[in-house]
């Protein structure tokens, strides 16, 4: 087996551009702030510029076949689609369509549900009905299963053709699939690889994870099926970017990411971080699912905060916040967390600062839409880095929230996932 190498992976691979800056020294902005007027943004004529963020963050996305879950494209150049998948068990309808419908508010795209056993193949019509996200019925083993899910609508299977035990099997299948136009979706797991891959390659390698889902693959391709996605998940984050860098190599099928079994919400977040972030810096990866130990919708939350960090989607609020300091004049931790939680609900792509001082707030976050800085007995907002005006310290979060409302509504739904590569 090649190793991988990291030649690709260049300077090349990233293009930046320079933005002159629009900061004053210090000092001056210091001097500045304290003669402007108290800032009145209700005043006719005074509208903030739409975000237009002028660095160009520009990834090689892999060049993957396309294929459809229901409308949404995954590879091919499409945006990186997030997916996650239900807690509750399948059979109950009530739950599971609550938390598909609150999976869909944060924005998920693609949601799956296990299917274990009949009593859930037997929900998903009625799931079907009463969602409107793409669904993906996740089957182990029982092919019998898949052929009922396929018949109760759902727009994807994920199901392994060397684990349900025969080729007729497959055939039947991978038939109904073609039937209802559906792709599937090949999942590797390093906890369940064949026995004889463990013995081959001395237990659950890259190589190994890889092996067998090219196996997998090949039961496909053998008849003519190749609306497939493949997944490689390992529960740490070396091995899974080592399977999807060898697997990205050899095969053009769109690549599911995924740190499986990750953990809690926090530690689960940085694995998927740093697995996902070097895979999809490299220009690896199609769609994605980060794996939590908690509420599904903080999965999405996650995976948007990822995609978003790589500028591979822009959905949302961007708060850059200052660590603070001993020159801290506001609570930075706390408005923080309020400006997060009071504007969940923005979809547009706008950066919003909040810094702790007056002294180098409107210089470090001149890139943000709007921001504020913490000054002497009252705060300075700004826009773009230009110095817009002074609020209370009690009138901040509402009137940063007021504007950032205000700007999102002024922005069009086009601006918020640009298409093409990198859509950015
Ligand atoms: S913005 Fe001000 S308070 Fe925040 S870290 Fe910088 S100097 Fe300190």
């Amino acid at each position: 087996m090649e190793e991988w190498s990291a030649q690709h992976f260049t300077d090349s691979v990233f293009h930046e551009k320079q933005v002159p800056g629009v900061g004053l020294s210090p000092r001056d902005q210091a001097a500045e702030a304290a003669s402007l007027p108290i800032w009145n943004p209700s005043e006719p004529g005074d509208d903030a510029v739409p975000c237009s963020d002028p660095v160009q963050f520009v990834l090689a996305r892999r060049k993957s076949r396309q294929i459809s879950v229901r409308g949404i494209k995954v590879g091919g150049g499409a945006p990186v689609a997030v997916q996650s998948m239900c807690n509750t068990l399948t059979h109950d309808i009530e739950a599971t369509v609550g938390q598909i419908g609150r999976l869909a508010e944060a924005g998920c795209e693609i949601v799956r549900v296990a299917v274990p056993d009949e009593r859930a193949a037997r929900a998903l019509p009625e799931i079907k009905r009463r969602t409107s996200l793409p669904l993906v019925a996740d089957i182990h083993f029982d092919y019998r299963l898949a052929l009922m899910a396929a018949d109760a609508g759902v727009d994807c299977l994920r199901i392994n053709p060397g684990n349900i035990n025969g080729e007729d099997r497959v055939s039947e299948v991978v038939a109904s699939a073609n039937d209802h136009g559906i792709p599937i979706r090949v999942g590797v797991n390093a906890g369940s690889l064949e026995k004889n891959l463990l013995d081959r390659y001395g237990g659950a390698t890259p190589q190994a994870i890889v092996e067998s889902g090219l196996r997998h693959i090949s039961m496909l391709e053998k008849r003519g099926f190749y609306e497939t996605k493949i997944s490689l998940k390992a529960s740490d984050v070396a091995r899974t970017v080592v399977a999807y860098r060898l697997m990205a190599e050899r095969v053009d099928y769109p690549l599911h990411l995924g740190i499986t079994e990750s953990g809690s919400l926090r530690t689960g977040s940085i694995k998927s971080a740093v697995g996902l972030g070097i895979l999809l810096s490299e220009g690896i990866g199609d769609t994605l699912r980060v794996s939590l130990a908690s509420d599904p919708v903080d999965e999405v939350s996650v995976a948007y905060g990822i995609l978003k960090s790589l500028r591979l989607r822009q959905k949302g609020i961007n708060v850059v916040a200052c660590p603070s300091c001993g020159r801290v004049q506001i609570d930075v931790d706390k408005l923080t967390l309020e400006i997060e939680k009071d504007l969940a609900h923005i979809d547009a792509p706008i950066t919003v600062a909040v810094m702790g001082c007056e002294v180098n707030g409107p210089g470090e976050a001149r890139e943000a839409d709007i921001g504020v800085a913490g000054g002497h007995r009252r705060a300075l907002i700004f826009m773009k880095g230009e110095k817009m005006g002074l609020v209370e310290y009690a009138d901040i979060k509402k009137n940063l929230v007021r504007e950032v409302e205000e700007l999102a509504a002024r922005m069009t739904v086009d601006s918020v996932d640009a298409p093409g590569d990198g859509d950015t």
